[in-house]
Formats: structure tokens, sequence, C-alpha cells
């Protein structure tokens, strides 16, 4: 058993918490950090926003501690954002991963695309200066981390990348007081803010709210009858109909901009057209799931995702 772990900060990641408790401990390596907390090593992809086995965690704390494997996982992973758009089912298989020791990829049981994986950890130069002040030192804000955060939703700035690599494969634990961070001065066309913002707001309420998916083939459906609606999609009969897919790119586009599109993910503005019709009219035969691809098209189609879940 643990003689001290440190409490978590208000929303802060698991990892950061880990790594103060990796300072203090004087571990000379954050392998042994790591099998002191976490039994194992095993490495999943996603380990830093998505750890496993925290029933050992847990079960190491000190007497009297008020941390429980719930409250790790709502409060400090990012489960309840990868929780969205997945079926009940899957949600108990991927919410059983982070639970207990398991070799089974919690990525893919979470069914986590590549586009939705963040390279570094990002962080806020306003709270970092306010928790420094308030707390003494800073730390890893989870909802900085979640995939489509471009700014924070508290000070609206934009999100500052920090060195820290997410891809890394090593073990690491750097704790954001010890970390250089360089604040870069980006010049944003004027609305950029506004427009991240609203969509950072429809991310936050998502994984605040949960709502239960009625699965892949519904969502398909529903596109398809908004895309009616919207005229993208032109009828000619029961079966027949032509999906204008270079219109809807467009006005897609003309919607976000460019600059937030390519902010999220550069990668999808080079065959545009194609990859919204992907996610629009095939997006029940993929084994992941691109969620802010999917956040973007339903805020464009029906204005704001609350409406299309609840
Ligand atoms: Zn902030």
């Amino acid at each position: 058993m643990l003689g001290s772990f440190p409490t978590p900060y208000p929303d802060e990641l698991l990892y950061s918490v880990v790594a103060r408790y990796h300072v203090r401990s004087g571990n000379k390596s954050f392998r042994q950090t790591h099998e002191e907390l976490f039994e194992t090593i095993e490495l999943q992809p996603d380990k830093i926003v998505l750890p496993n086995n925290l029933n050992f965690l847990v079960s190491q704390l000190p007497q009297g501690s008020k941390i429980t494997v719930e409250s790790l996982i709502k409060r400090n992973t990012l489960y309840p954002f990868f929780r969205t758009f997945l079926t009940p089912i899957e949600i108990y298989s991927f919410k059983n991963l982070l639970r207990e020791k398991s070799s089974i990829s919690i990525s893919k049981a979470a069914k986590i695309s590549d586009k939705e994986r963040n390279k570094v950890l990002k962080f806020c130069p306003k709270c970092h200066v306010e928790d420094e002040q308030k707390y003494g030192e800073a730390y890893w804000h989870r909802q900085h981390q979640i995939p489509g955060m471009l700014v924070c939703l508290k000070h609206e700035t934009p999100l500052s990348h920090s060195q820290v690599f997410l891809d890394n494969e090593q073990i690491h634990y750097y704790a954001a007081s010890q970390v250089d961070l360089e604040i870069k001065r980006n010049t944003y066309l004027e609305d950029f803010i506004d427009r991240s913002l609203s969509l950072a707001q429809e991310i936050d309420w998502l994984s605040h709210n949960y709502v239960e998916f009625r699965g892949m083939t519904w969502l398909r459906n529903v596109y398809k009858s908004l895309l009616i609606e919207r005229k993208f999609i032109t009828k000619y009969s029961r079966t027949k109909f032509k999906y204008h897919d270079q219109q809807f790119a467009d006005a897609f586009l003309e919607f976000y901009g460019e600059d937030l599109l390519g902010a999220i993910q550069p990668k999808i503005l080079e065959k545009l057209e194609k990859y919204l019709e992907y996610y629009l009219l095939s997006c029940d035969i993929t084994q992941t799931i691109d969620r802010i691809t999917h956040v973007l098209i339903i805020k464009f189609l029906c204005g704001s995702i609350r409406d299309i879940f609840t």
C-alpha cells in the first residue's frame, strides 16, 4: 500500500496526478512508478488518456482515500468523451477494460480512430498561471486533451501544444510544472475563437451528458433524412437517390472555415468530399469512429448535437 497519493485537482487528468506522485515518490524511473501504481507494464496506445487496471491502483491507495475506480474513470480519464457514439454493450466492455488488468486493446473496444488522437498534451496558458497561483503547481487538465478542443472553455483562449508526446511508446510521467511550456502566439482570424468555442461547447455537453446511443445504422438513417431535408440528397424514387458530395463539402467548409478544420485534422481537407461522404453514408460499416467528424456533421446539419441526441 502507498504511503500517500496526491488528491486530483478539479478536472485533472490521471496521468497528471501520477506525474505529481512520481515527483514526490523520489522514484528513479517512470517505469518504477508505473509498476507501483498499475502493476502491469502492458502498453496500450491510448494509455495516457485511458489508463487500465484502475482496480489495482485504487487497492494500493492509503486508507481513507476518497478516490474510487468510478471517480477516476468519470473525472480523470477521457472515458466520458470516448463512450460517446458507443452502444450500451460496447460501453460495458470498454469500461471494464479500464478497471481490469487485461491485454485486450482498450482503443479497439472504444473504436478509437487515428484521427481523434492528439499528438501532444495541450494546455491553456491562463489556467497554467492560475493553477500555479492557487495550488502552488500547474497540472494537465483533462478537458484540454479532448479531441477537437481548440480553446479553453473557461478563458476562451486557444490551447497551446506542449512537447509531451502522446504517441510515445515509452512510459513517461511529466508533471506540467516541470516541463518547459512554450506559448506560441498564433494569429487567428477574428471569429476563430467564437467558432472554436461553439464547437468546444458541443463536445463538452456531449462529454457531460450521457445519452443512450442507438447505433451507427440509426445515425446513418438520421443523416440520410437530414440530407434529403437540406437538399444535399435528391430523391428520384423510393430506391434511387443522388448525393451531391461537392455541394455538401463546399457548404461544410464555408460553415466551419479552413482554419478550424485544419486545426482539428489537416488531413481531412485533402479529400473533404470523399471523407464526408464516407462518414455520412457508410458510418455503420467502419470499425472505428471519428467522433469529432460526427460532431461537426451533426452541428452543421442540425445546429446542435443536443437536437439529435435528445
Ligand atoms: Zn484556461
